[in-house]
C-alpha cells in the first residue's frame, strides 16, 4: 500500500494549485489525472486564446507571460507543465481513478494506469479536482451518437466546403463558428433562444453578428435540431420544420461536472442548483475529509468558476488541510 498524505485527483490549473500549496505547507500530496497534465486546456480549441490575461492563470506566485496581451493555449500548456516542474509535484499522468473508499484520515484510492496497472493509496485527506470538460451537455436527439457529432471543437481545416451546423449560442458556438466559416465550410448557426447570449465577449460579438447578418453564416434563432440523420438534420424553426443538407454537427453547448462519481462519493447536493454542499472557507464536502476545488463547487453552474477564480481554492484548501494535520499529526480527521 502507498501512503501520502493527500491525493488530489485531477491535475489541472486547480489540481495544481492545490499540490503547490499543501507542499509549501509541508504536507506530502499525490496528484492523479486520467491523462496528461493540464487535459482540458490541451484539448481545447488548437488555435484558442484566452479571454483574460496572463496574470490572471497564474498559480504558485510564478508568472506568466504571453506573446500578446492574451495567453493561446500552447503559451498556458508550456506555463503550467514548467510551473509542475519547478514544484516538484508529484503527478501521476494517464492514472485513472477508480473510486475513494474508507474515511477522514484513512482513505483509500485505487487507480488503474495506462498499463492496466492497479495500485491503492492510504491518505489522510483526498480532494477532487476534476473539472467539467469531460462531459458535454448533450442534446438527447436521435442521431446524436453519430461519428460526424462533435462536441469538442478543435480546428477548422478538415471541414473545408463541407455542410457544418454549430448548435448553441454562448462564446463556443460563435467562435467556431466564425473559424469554421473563415476555413470554407458552409456554416448553419442553430440556437434555441431568440438571440445570441449577451456573455458573448464584445470582440466576438460584432464579427458573428456581421456574418449572420450578410448571411454569409446562415443563423435559425428560436429554434432546435430534431433529428441528426446521416447526410442532414432536421429543425425545428418557428416557422415550419426543416431538412438542411448536413456533413458535421457541432454541438456546441457546454459541458458539466462528472456528478455521478460525486454522489458516489457521498458527496450532497443542493437539490435546486445541484451545488455540492461545501464549507464556504474551507471547501471541505459533506463527506468530512474530501475537499472540492474549482469549477466542481459551481456544480451546474459551470459559468461561474473558471482558473481564474478556482486557482485560489488551493490555497484555502491546503489552509484547511495543513491546520487539521498539525492539530491531530497522527490520528483520522
Ligand atoms: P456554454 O457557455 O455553457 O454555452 C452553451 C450553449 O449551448 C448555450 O447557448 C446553451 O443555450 C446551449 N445549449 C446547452 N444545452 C443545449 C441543448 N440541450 N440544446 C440546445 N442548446 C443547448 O458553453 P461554451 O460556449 O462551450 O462555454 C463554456 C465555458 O468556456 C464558458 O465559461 C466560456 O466562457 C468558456 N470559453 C472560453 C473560451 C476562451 O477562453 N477562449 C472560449 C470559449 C468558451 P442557452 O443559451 O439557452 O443556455
Amino acid at each position: 500500500m502507498n501512503e501520502t498524505d493527500v491525493v488530489i485527483v485531477g491535475a489541472g490549473p486547480t489540481g495544481l494549485a492545490c499540490g503547490i500549496e499543501l507542499k509549501r505547507r509541508g504536507v506530502s500530496a499525490v496528484l492523479f489525472d486520467k491523462g496528461c497534465v493540464v487535459n482540458s486546456l490541451y484539448y481545447y480549441p488548437t488555435n484558442m486564446v484566452f479571454f483574460t490575461t496572463p496574470e490572471l492563470l497564474e498559480i504558485g506566485d510564478i508568472p506568466m507571460t504571453a506573446m500578446g496581451e492574451k495567453p493561446v493555449r500552447n503559451e498556458a500548456l508550456k506555463y503550467y507543465r514548467r510551473v509542475a516542474d519547478h514544484y516538484q509535484l508529484d503527478i501521476r499522468q494517464y492514472t485513472h481513478v477508480d473510486g475513494i473508499s474508507g474515511e477522514d484520515g484513512a482513505f483509500i484510492t485505487r487507480t488503474t494506469d495506462h498499463n492496466g496497472c492497479h495500485q491503492s493509496w492510504r491518505s489522510r485527506k483526498a480532494i477532487l479536482a476534476t473539472g467539467y470538460y469531460d462531459r458535454p451537455n448533450m442534446l438527447g436527439i436521435p442521431g446524436e451518437d453519430l461519428p460526424k457529432v462533435i462536441h469538442y471543437y478543435k480546428e477548422p481545416h478538415p471541414y473545408f466546403n463541407h455542410d457544418v451546423a454549430v448548435i448553441g449560442g454562448k462564446n463556443s458556438a460563435a467562435i467556431t463558428a466564425l473559424e469554421l466559416f473563415w476555413t470554407g465550410a458552409r456554416v448553419t448557426l442553430i440556437h434555441r433562444r431568440q438571440t445570441l447570449s449577451d456573455s458573448i465577449k464584445y470582440w466576438i460579438r460584432p464579427n458573428i453578428e456581421n456574418r449572420i447578418k450578410s448571411g454569409e453564416i446562415k443563423a435559425y434563432l428560436n429554434s432546435t435540431v430534431r433529428e441528426i440523420l446521416p447526410t442532414s438534420i432536421i429543425v425545428d424553426t418557428p416557422d415550419r420544420e426543416l431538412s438542411l443538407p448536413n456533413d458535421f454537427v457541432f454541438a456546441m453547448t457546454g459541458y458539466r461536472p462528472d456528478t455521478e462519481f460525486l454522489a458516489a462519493h457521498g458527496i450532497t447536493f443542493d437539490e435546486e442548483t445541484r451545488r455540492p454542499y461545501t464549507h464556504p472557507e474551507t471547501l471541505e464536502s459533506a463527506r468530512k475529509g474530501l475537499y472540492l476545488a474549482g469549477v466542481l463547487v459551481a456544480g451546474m453552474h459551470t459559468n461561474e468558476i473558471f482558473i481564474e477564480n478556482g486557482r485560489f481554492h488551493g490555497r484555502q484548501i491546503a489552509d484547511a488541510i495543513a491546520g487539521e494535520l498539525r492539530r491531530s499529526p497522527h490520528g483520522g480527521g
